[in-house]
């Protein structure tokens, strides 16, 4: 028979390390499996600035680092593995990797949500040196820079809009003539003076030296003719993916597939938390999914505090 545990989490960005460090803190001794991408997006930047409590700033992959000890250092149990099914329409929900089985009395989901890149050749290679997938984190370090911002929607206006803080010039890249995004952030783009347009336009290819983007080459769609942009910055904000096909057809989902949760982490199953990037497309932020995954850890301990007595020990 698998093992019955108290909390199992599934993902390890900042929403599960912290599910992970306030479950452990109340005893319940969590398992936290790790996930393919471990410790989240945070592994894939450079200077995080906005997490309170560094004021020097603190690289992506340290910050995580540190809430994975933190978290162990109180007795979370973390797997190197990756979940292959779940079911939680039983209980105690059943969760499988490829090595293992468990039982869980409660989930917790923090799986995270993948940022959509351009599926350019050397394109990852560039994360973190020119190339970023978040204003609010990296927006800063363009001051004087001209950038660019690829897409069309609402991520990418705003983000255009909040970049021109820093940088004196934001081409926006889009694929079609028209945008996708709102009328009220179309407008808010279109009145600003720092930013110019590439519509009908495809980013070809990055080119970089000494480890930093230094231009990219943009295509025009409907004559073919290729740019050389010289920018330091290429912001991708084509949309985000949840890590969320474990759980279709499971869990109530949103047409884009986020879960959605009501008074504060709880999905449509009750023992089932979500937390972070997997139920929130608005706020993204690292120190946002860690507080939703603290809440999720204290509704997992009021949640077994209620279930009945044979269900504690099954
Ligand atoms: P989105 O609405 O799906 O827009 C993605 C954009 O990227 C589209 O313009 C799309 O082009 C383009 N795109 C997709 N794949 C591409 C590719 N491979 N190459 C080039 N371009 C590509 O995503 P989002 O902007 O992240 O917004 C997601 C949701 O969050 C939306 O519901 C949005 O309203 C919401 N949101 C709201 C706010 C706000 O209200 N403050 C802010 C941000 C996001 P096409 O248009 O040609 O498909």
């Amino acid at each position: 028979m698998a093992s019955l545990r108290n909390v199992v989490i599934i993902g390890s960005g900042p929403a599960g390390l912290t599910a992970a460090l306030y479950t452990a803190r109340a005893n319940l001794q969590p398992l936290v499996i790790e996930g393919i991408e471990a410790g989240g997006q945070l592994m894939l930047t450079t200077l995080v600035e906005n997490f309170p409590g560094h004021r020097e700033g603190i690289m992506g992959p340290d910050l995580m680092t540190e809430m994975r000890a933190q978290a162990e250092k109180f007795g979370a149990e973390l797997i190197q593995s990756h979940v292959t099914t779940v079911d939680v329409c039983t209980h105690p929900f059943v969760i499988k990797t490829s090595e293992a089985e468990y039982r869980a009395k409660t989930l917790i989901i923090a799986t995270g949500a993948s940022a959509r890149l351009l599926g350019l050749p050397g394109e990852r290679q560039w994360v973190g040196h020119g190339v970023s997938t978040c204003a609010t984190c990296d927006g800063y370090f363009f001051r004087g820079h001209e950038i660019a911002v690829v897409g069309g929607g609402d991520s990418a206006m705003e983000e255009a809009v909040f970049l021109t803080r820093f940088a004196t010039k934001v081409t926006v890249i889009h694929r079609r003539d028209s945008l996708r995004a709102s009328k009220i952030m179309q407008d808010k783009a279109r009145a600003n003076q720092k930013i110019a347009w590439m519509l009908e336009s495809a980013v070809e290819d990055i080119h970089g030296a000494d480890g930093a983007v230094t231009a990219i080459t943009v295509r025009n769609i409907k004559t073919g003719a290729m740019t050389n942009l010289p920018v330091t910055g290429v912001f991708v904000a084509i949309g985000h993916t949840p890590n969320t096909s474990l759980f279709k057809g499971q869990l109530e989902l949103d047409a884009n597939g986020y879960i959605i949760t009501h008074d504060g982490p709880k999905t449509s199953i009750a023992g089932v938390f979500a937390c972070g990037d997997v139920q929130d497309h608005i706020y993204r932020q690292a120190i946002t999914a860690a507080g939703s995954g603290c809440m999720a850890a204290i509704d997992a301990e009021h949640y077994l505090d209620s279930i009945p007595e044979h269900l504690q020990s099954a």
